[in-house]
């Protein structure tokens, strides 16, 4: 505590004017002056800290903000895989919470994106329904083939009679049983057409031209079928090069 250099009274601590002479102490404004000065200097210090803090803050909030409108408008091109338009709202989720504690809005690119996000990730709902929906169809559609084909070859008489409907009914059993090249997903094989001729051999026979599409999309596979007789004739395999017939 500073006193008064001329009258010798004692000076608050917050002043460096004498109350009773109006003395001005040159050592306690000295003291005051560096106090003041070191004050600001804080003040100074702090202020910057937080415009630091804010600038992190607003990158933040623009980079979330244009990965969230990048990937939600990439949503659309794989939108049967919720992959990126997850990655979108989650940037969009970073994004908000980044304009909250910045005190700014939301930019309008994170909500579109967020708005694409919500759009593919509807449209990859309905892809998948849409998808596990054509396979049950698709298995039932075969199913039902199967059965039909099962009462056509057990109408026809046993023997060595092989007329071209019913190696064709043997042929499509046979594939849609045990696939082909390795295909073994039939409840997408489809268009089957038998329109190749049937060589008979000495209990061998060959069909060739034996087409179908293993998928809808798919291209058109062209197969061999060797047939064998034993108490009647089935099919001994399926394959792309004739059956080397004697
Ligand atoms: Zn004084």
């Amino acid at each position: 505590m500073f006193t008064c250099e001329r009258c010798g009274a004692g000076l608050p601590p917050d002043r460096d004017q004498c109350a009773y002479c109006g003395t001005v102490s040159a050592a306690a404004r000295g003291v005051l002056q560096a106090a003041a000065a070191g004050q600001a200097r804080e003040q100074a210090k702090h202020a910057a800290e937080v415009a630091i803090v804010r600038q992190k803050l607003l990158s933040t909030l623009e980079q979330a903000s244009s990965r969230a409108l990048m990937w939600g408008l990439l949503s659309f091109a794989f939108f049967c895989l919720p992959i990126f338009n997850a990655l979108s709202f989650l940037q969009f989720k970073r994004a908000q919470a980044a304009a909250r504690e910045a005190g700014v809005a939301v930019p309008t690119r994170a909500t579109v994106g967020l708005i694409c996000s919500a759009i593919t990730a509807l449209c990859s709902v309905g892809c998948w329904v849409w998808m596990v929906t054509d396979i049950r169809a698709d298995n039932a559609r075969v199913d039902a083939r199967k059965i039909e084909l099962a009462k056509q070859i057990e109408a026809h008489p046993a023997g060595p009679s092989l007329d071209h409907s019913f190696a064709c009914a043997l042929a499509e059993q046979y594939v849609l049983s045990n696939g082909f090249q390795g295909e073994t997903n039939t409840g997408s094989f489809r268009d089957f057409d038998c329109a190749g001729a049937l060589r008979v051999s000495s209990g061998r026979a060959e069909m060739s031209d034996f087409k179908f599409k293993p998928s809808s999309s798919g291209a058109q596979q062209n197969a061999v079928i060797c047939f064998k007789l034993g108490e009647r004739w089935f099919v001994e395999r399926a394959q792309v090069t004739g059956c080397a017939l004697k």
